[in-house]
């Protein structure tokens, strides 16, 4: 098995501002990435933006700014919101950098050499007003689908990938390879679209109609299509052409993280791209749902895309990671509203998990001046209470890797949870607050296996809830494991008895606390 781990995320198109959908692809695949650095993993997470395009060229007319210019405005901002989130990408790629147009002009001439692109007549339908260029299948009535006009036909001289050479192929590839496409749906929908004839894509614009975009290397009169272009960005990331080594070291992508609206595009264009190319095809190309609003699409003219930095400033950014990857199945549709934010915040994260965390160690300052007390048994021995609260913790690390290959966070979160809950009415049945009026034994045992289990669970918390997962360790005096050292350090028994607990900290302050 190899060690290195390599991920993505879609690149943002840089016509908006980044919302709720990018956010949480991205927190997906940080959940992922530090997941796999905690196993020991060398991981390589790329992110970044997708900046050609009409619609890019359009928003900055309109703008009245030069493209470059402004895409340099935007990209900065989804930069700064992955920071703002904690996320822990390791490159952040923008397709109008260097290494990426030179890439996209490399598989362009090689896939023109090999005849896999040619000339040939384009048909279609252009919107005047919309300035877009449109295809038989997209229209919605034989009107523009973006505004409901009538559109003029157009016949044009274009350049075509041939898509149609290479689906036999891969129907064949995601026949044999069951963890491609997820989820199954995703699969079947794939599978069940390539049973009618695929058409060879155009992937050029006359520079008569559109100059933002990478020059064709082959006829200076085109630019490239813009999602052919995009792809590319997955092996210019790694090192593509010119690094060889860096590309073996990283090529195939272990993960693809996308939104289910682009499927097509990762599941049957970029496959044949690769194909035709002779690289290897990513091992998995994971859909996630959308998310909508209090029940509703999420729209800019119904006034109702949720701001990141609003939620984050109510909740937190660990509640709102936190949220996203318990609320839905990833590959389901989400619902979004404060009251279900606020439902888990209040319930699993403060309730749960918080009071955990907080009584735990103010009956440690209490009863034994902040000090950690000895474990009057080892693993094996103790109370019936202790010794299964001490089970539950020690299964915790395989079925977290089983939930998390295969990309279950709500499951993973799930069985932490369990040992919270475990842990919560071990309090309440052990009732140390009675044992501190005699049993001195037994309530050294009570408070060192509560200590012990929140240690744990600060090791297995990091990938969801870095914030929180550190918080912990911070009170307790541990370090958070290196990377690889998960499986040692959460044995039981790490935790040495003697040490100080620090100062306190809420980590969930109750909301009508926060003002
Ligand atoms: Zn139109």
């Amino acid at each position: 098995v190899r060690n290195n781990f390599y991920l993505t995320t879609p690149l943002y198109y840089v016509n908006d501002v980044p919302h709720i959908g990018h956010s949480y692809t991205n927190v997906l695949a940080d959940c992922i990435a530090r997941f796999r650095r905690l196993q020991g993993r060398k991981v390589f997470f790329l992110t970044g933006t997708d900046e050609h395009g009409d619609k890019i060229a359009r928003a900055a007319k309109a703008e009245g700014v030069d493209p470059q210019a402004f895409v340099d405005k935007i990209a900065p901002r989804f930069e700064k919101l992955w920071t703002h989130l904690g996320i822990s990408h390791d490159d952040f790629i923008r397709t109008t950098q260097e290494r990426h147009t030179r890439a996209v002009q490399t598989v362009l001439e090689r896939l023109h050499k090999k005849g896999d692109i040619f000339s040939g007549d384009y048909q279609g339908y252009y919107c005047t007003p919309c300035e877009t260029f449109w295809s038989g299948g997209q229209l919605v009535e034989g009107k523009c689908p973006d505004c409901g006009r009538s559109v003029e036909t157009l016949e044009e001289k274009n350049w075509f990938f041939k898509l149609s050479e290479y689906q036999s192929w891969l129907i064949e590839h995601i026949q044999a390879n069951p963890q491609f496409i997820l989820p199954k749906s995703r699969r079947n929908e794939i599978l069940s679209f390539l049973k009618t004839p695929l058409l060879d894509l155009c992937i050029s614009r006359p520079r008569k109609r559109l100059t933002w975009g990478i020059e064709m290397p082959f006829d200076k009169d085109y630019v490239t299509y813009v999602w052919f272009d995009a792809l590319i960005n997955y092996i210019s990331g790694c090192g593509f052409p010119e690094n060889g080594a860096r590309l073996k070291e990283w090529w195939p992508c272990d993960i693809q993280l996308i939104g289910k609206d682009i499927l097509r595009h990762h599941a049957v264009i970029w496959p044949i791209m690769l194909k035709a190319l002779d690289l290897d095809i990513p091992k998995t190309i994971l859909a996630h749902g959308w998310w909508t609003v209090d029940g509703e699409k999420m729209s800019k003219s119904k006034g109702n895309v949720v701001d990141p930095y609003q939620v984050i400033n109510e909740w937190g950014r660990d509640a709102y990671r936190y949220f996203l990857l318990r609320e839905v199945p990833v590959g389901q549709d989400g619902d979004f509203s404060e009251e279900a934010i606020g439902r888990r915040y209040q319930n699993e994260l403060g309730n749960d998990l918080g009071n955990l965390v907080n009584r735990v160690f103010s009956m440690v300052k209490r009863y034994r001046q902040g000090v950690i007390p000895g474990p009057a048994s080892k693993s094996s021995s103790g109370s019936p209470e202790t010794r299964s609260l001490i089970k539950d913790s020690l299964e915790l690390p395989d079925q977290l890797e089983g939930a998390m290959a295969q990309y279950d966070f709500k499951k993973a979160l799930e069985a932490i949870w369990r040992v919270v809950d475990t842990a919560n009415r071990y309090v309440e049945e052990t009732k140390p607050w009675e044992l501190a009026k005699q049993e001195d034994a037994k309530l050294d045992e009570v408070l060192y296996t509560l200590c012990e289990v929140i240690r744990i669970l600060a090791i297995f918390l990091g990938p969801f809830v870095p914030d929180t997962a550190l918080k912990i360790s911070e009170i307790l005096g541990v370090k958070p494991p290196d990377d690889g050292s998960w499986k040692a350090k959460s044995r039981w028994g790490e935790l040495r008895p003697k040490g100080v607990l620090g100062p306190s900290q809420i980590l969930f302050p109750r909301k009508d606390e926060i003002g």
